[in-house]
């Protein structure tokens, strides 16, 4: 029985590993060939560039930020959005990546878990990042 599950533990691990690392093999190229954003007017013009290629009209700011290890995207209790790309984030591709969360509604499900989120969320955002592929 322990064997079992040390070899279940085993599976589970190496396929975690594998989908892990498709999921940076698939966002990273793009991650180093992206423009780089350099300051906070640059962001907000990218920002309403993509917005009308994803045709979102919902109310989002963006900061450059060096507060947060990863770029993230939260939704305030107003309704308005907000995306804050860390130092490994200031580029387009992140950007992209960010927004296609809020204008897919990934923030607006109050059931989402971090199944729907790594499983389903992660890879479309991943696709549209790197190929603008909208699932
Ligand atoms: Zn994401």
């Amino acid at each position: 029985m322990i064997d079992s599950v040390k070899r279940l533990g085993k599976i589970a691990l190496i396929v975690s590993g594998t989908y892990c690392c498709s999921l940076l093999c698939l966002e990273l190229p793009s991650v180093i060939l992206s423009q780089g954003i350099e300051s906070q007017s640059q962001l907000e013009e990218l920002l309403a560039k993509e917005k009308k290629k994803l045709n979102c009209d919902k109310n989002i700011k963006a900061k450059l930020t060096f507060d947060y290890n990863n770029p993230i995207s939260i939704k305030n209790e107003d309704g308005s959005y907000e995306i804050f790309l860390s130092e490994f984030g200031h580029n387009v591709s992140t950007l992209r990546h960010e927004l296609y969360h809020i204008a897919d509604g990934h923030l607006d499900n109050p059931n989402r878990n971090w199944i729907s989120y790594f499983f389903w969320y992660e890879p479309q955002a991943a696709l549209y990042e790197s190929f603008g592929l909208k699932l």
